[in-house]
């Protein structure tokens, strides 16, 4: 870092502003989380330098002999982490992962059947600005309106209307566990492939916290850099069987050279989620976001669908009167970051939806436990509730900012030495 410093202090001022922004306030994106000094040093290292298109031991440039060792520990500790017969850590991002998945099993025209972007799906799932949209013949399933669970028996209906190639179970704002099993038996029934989705939940899935999907999937699809607390990234695991298929949709289908870096810092993150600490983790990031849940209902708010299995919760703000904007502005403005989020059948527009949706993995890297997340709910509320641009709202989301240093300070992300 000296050397950034020196070289370029405007960048190296960027970089210590967002260390401080992380230590002062709170962050409760559910797709965020703080990775280990460890995988940031594999990130930050001169494996970044290496071309290494294609796989360990098949490699069309010289030199690989080094980087093919990181690749091959981080599939070997992948596979093992989460009994898979096949793994490839080279995808870029989650959708880089979806776009191979995709690649691998179907031809732009093809159906595939996947959950609503409104109602929680991924854009990688269909949406009409995505290539999955443009590309191929998307159909969407919901939620109940009711229970706002997924709707198993509308999926099949779907399913046995449209005869989709792929069939995609796994969302960016669902806050409770899939039944796989149920999908398996649906995509079997119209001889679909099944994919899963887990960007978000993979972290639980390692930390033996929730339901695996692998014995299940034909094809799970994730990131690295949510729950799972790696580096930023993608990752494919699958059956042996549809190996070939997939690694060839990733390169040289639709990537080029692999970022080394990356995959070295995942392997790294491997071997970290396959501790126990990192099994106490997963579970303490579900029951911390329960508390947050529950904390949030007795601040008269509603969470969808009575709570969560999971590290997320979507919080439906109508109840007092919120806009998701304007919680999300209010909350930025205490120090706790958020994002907006559409709730099932939202009736507001997407830039101004009903609802927030918070989660835990970050604040339970800090090392918080669920009376944390009970005073979080109880400072989220007020932050949301105050009436921002009058004086006295002003002067409550200051206060509550205030509050918010104080409790980080307790439990601080990257401490200092
Ligand atoms: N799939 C799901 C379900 C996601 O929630 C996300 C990201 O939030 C992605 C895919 C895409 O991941 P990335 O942002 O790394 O492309």
């Amino acid at each position: 870092f000296d050397a950034l410093q020196q070289q370029d202090p405007e960048i190296a001022g960027v970089v210590l502003n967002e260390l401080d922004r992380l230590r002062g306030g709170l962050q409760l994106i559910a797709s965020e989380n703080l990775t280990s000094p460890a995988v940031l040093a594999a990130l930050g290292s001169t494996l970044s330098n290496k071309y290494a298109e294609g796989y360990p031991g098949r490699r069309y440039y010289g030199g690989c002999q080094v980087v093919d060792v990181a690749e091959e520990i981080g599939i070997a500790r992948t596979k093992e982490l989460f009994g898979a017969e096949h793994a490839n850590l080279q995808p870029h991002s989650g959708a880089s992962a979806n776009l191979a998945a995709y690649a691998a099993f179907a031809k732009p025209g093809d159906t595939v059947l996947a959950m609503d972007l409104k109602q929680g799906g991924h854009l990688t799932h269909g949406s009409k600005v995505n290539f999955s949209g443009q590309w191929f013949n998307a159909v969407s399933y919901t939620v109940r309106e009711d229970s706002e669970l997924i709707d198993y028996d509308q999926v099949r209906d779907l399913a046995r209307e449209h005869r989709p190639k792929i069939i995609i179970a796994g969302a960016t704002a669902y806050p409770r566990l899939i039944d796989f099993k149920a999908f398996r038996e649906i995509a079997d029934e119209v001889g679909a492939i099944f994919m899963v989705d887990a960007a978000h939940f993979i972290g639980l899935v390692a930390g033996q916290a929730i339901p695996s999907p692998v014995p299940y999937a034909d094809v799970v699809t994730a990131t690295t850099h949510k729950v799972l607390r790696g580096p930023r990234g993608g990752m494919i695991l699958s059956r042996a069987e549809h190996a070939k298929a997939l690694d060839k949709a990733v390169f040289p289908f639709s990537q080029g050279g692999p970022l080394m870096h990356s995959v070295a810092a995942k392997a790294v993150a491997m071997k970290e989620a396959s501790t126990p600490e990192y099994q106490a983790y997963a579970n303490q990031v579900i029951a911390n976001a329960q508390a947050l849940a529950k904390s949030l209902e007795a601040e008269g708010m509603r969470a969808v669908s009575g709570g969560t299995d999971t590290h997320l919760a979507l919080i439906d703000l109508r109840p007092v009167g919120v806009t998701g904007s304007e919680a999300e502005a209010r909350s930025d403005a205490a120090r706790i970051t958020l994002n907006k989020n559409a709730i099932p059948y939202d009736p507001a527009p997407p830039m101004k939806p009903s609802g927030i949706r918070v989660g835990s993995p970050s604040v339970t890297t800090q090392g918080m436990v669920e009376a944390d997340m009970a005073e979080i709910g109880r400072l989220l509320a007020r932050a949301v509730k105050a009436a921002q641009g009058t004086a006295a709202g002003d002067a409550e989301l200051a206060d509550v900012a205030e509050a918010v240093s104080a409790l980080v300070a307790r439990a601080p992300a990257y401490p200092r030495p």
